[in-house]
């Protein structure tokens, strides 16, 4: 047992002056209290830690006084809800700690954390208005998530960490998975640094068709890596791991740099199409950093696509919008990606400029067998005929699909079966190939 012995001055336990509750210092009195409680017998117990998501914006979006009241509500619903024998405790300025005696294994905590969720999901009555907001939990139970203060504190901050990743209102227990994914996070990441350095990241290219004429119009950029050690790692993991860690913007200016540099040697009619990554669409830096790049390569804006999905265009929406319109001035058009998965909202198709809607492979692959895709996809085509939006088909794997696309009157596709994604070398072969068969009709 590696707890200390009980701070002498509990009489005078200190409390945060704005809730009234025990602060930071007022839990770990409170953990060593009960450790040394149970010393003796040792049962398990768990702490919580619950933070608000999105705090900051609504304190600056109506002020100080309005954040304030929304913490002492907080405060009382949190107080009100845990059950007997439980402590709450603000132990930062959106963050709560709950310790909680009673509590001995996941199931419990989890019950508790979704108990506490729906308290704070309630409207706040701030006067003139009410607000909504969610809050985030992580739990840890002593002693298998750590059997010393600070390694308890440790892990339900990992937990709560981890249910901020998975969005809003999560609710997530420490266990051993979660620490080892916690691990492998952090060895593909030091992985993926190092691969950046030395210059390890390679692009591929996929070609973008006419379905009309099924000749080629431009190329999607994907990124790929493949390690020594770890083999090939999707871009789907490793990019949204450099968005989380803070470094997609060294990762996805090198791959732009390439891209663009390859798009050099194709025919000039051909466009490259980016994917931009939703961090960068936060940043009002982007545009000018991407359109920097694209001007020292010296590829013309005018055959530069950037693809951004419904998501990304979401988490900022004023920002996204910004950077859109920078991009769209200076010639380079934008394509919305994954159509239809995200949290769609066709108010964003008219709120924003688009040139260009993909339609997610998920309707694609699904669209000579299953009639409700076909009807969805019909009904994507239509929609941009009407809003002069250009469209691309996203995963196309067989024939029979390229034709029902082109039934259905859907301008361009992409997928395995025009060709799969492949280096710049072989891109050129591929061009090289196309013109050959081309020229021969
Ligand atoms: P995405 O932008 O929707 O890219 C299309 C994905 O579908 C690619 O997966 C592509 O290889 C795959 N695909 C294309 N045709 C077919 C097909 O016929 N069948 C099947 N089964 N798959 C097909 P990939 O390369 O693994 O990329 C996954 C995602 O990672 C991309 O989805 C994109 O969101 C992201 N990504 C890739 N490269 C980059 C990059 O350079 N920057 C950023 N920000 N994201 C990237
Ligand atoms: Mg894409
Ligand atoms: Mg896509």
């Amino acid at each position: 047992m590696t707890f200390f012995a009980l701070d002498p001055l509990d009489g005078n336990a200190p409390t945060d002056p704005l809730t009234g509750l025990g602060n930071a210092q007022q839990l770990q009195r409170s953990v060593l209290a009960l450790a040394a409680e149970r010393a003796a017998d040792p049962a398990p117990f768990t702490i919580g830690l619950a933070n608000l998501d999105g705090f900051k914006p609504i304190n600056d979006l109506f002020g100080r006084e309005a954040g304030d009241r929304i913490l002492c509500q907080v405060a009382h619903r949190l107080t009100a809800c845990v059950p007997e024998g439980a402590a709450v405790m603000r132990t930062a300025s959106d963050e709560f700690a709950i310790v909680l005696p009673l509590v001995f294994e996941r199931n419990g905590a989890e019950k508790i954390g979704q108990m506490l969720r729906e308290a704070l999901s309630a409207p706040v009555d701030l006067g003139d208005r009410t607000v909504r907001l969610s809050a985030s939990f992580g739990f840890a139970v002593y002693p298998f998530a750590g059997d010393t203060f600070e390694n308890l504190l440790k892990n339900a901050d990992t937990a709560l960490y981890r249910s901020k990743r998975r969005g809003r209102g999560q609710v997530t227990v420490y266990s051993h998975e979660i620490a080892q994914e916690m691990k492998r996070a952090t060895q593909l990441e030091q992985a993926l640094r190092n691969a950046i350095i030395a210059d390890e990241i390679d692009v591929h290219f996929q070609p973008i068709v006419d379905l009309r004429t099924d000749s080629v119009v431009g190329f999607e950029a994907l990124a790929r890596w493949c390690d020594a050690d770890l083999g090939y790692v999707s871009p789907a993991l490793f990019v949204p791991l450099a968005e989380e860690r803070g470094f997609i913007d060294p990762l996805s200016e090198m791959l732009l740099r390439k891209a663009a540099q390859a798009a050099l040697s194709w025919p000039k009619e051909l466009f490259l199409s980016f994917n931009l990554s939703s961090a960068q669409l936060m940043d009002p830096a982007t545009s000018g950093r991407l359109l920097a790049i694209i001007n020292q390569v010296g590829l013309d804006p005018r055959r530069l696509e950037l693809e951004i999905t419904e998501t990304a265009v979401m988490a900022d929406a004023d920002v996204a919008q910004k950077i859109v319109a920078d991009l769209r001035a200076a010639g380079v058009r934008v394509s919305l990606d994954d159509f239809g998965t995200g949290q769609s909202s066709l108010g964003r198709l008219r709120d924003f400029s688009f040139d260009k809607v993909k339609i997610d492979r998920a309707f694609v692959s699904r669209i000579a067998a299953d009639r409700a895709s076909e009807h969805i996809v019909r009904a994507i085509v239509s929609m941009c005929e009407g809003l002069e939006l250009e469209v691309v088909a996203e995963g196309i794997e067989e024939f029979s699909e390229a034709v029902k696309l082109k039934a259905l009157g859907c301008g361009m596709g992409q997928g395995y079966f025009y060709g799969k994604p492949a280096d710049a070398i072989a891109t050129m072969r591929y061009l090289a190939g196309r013109h050959r068969v081309n020229a021969l009709r």
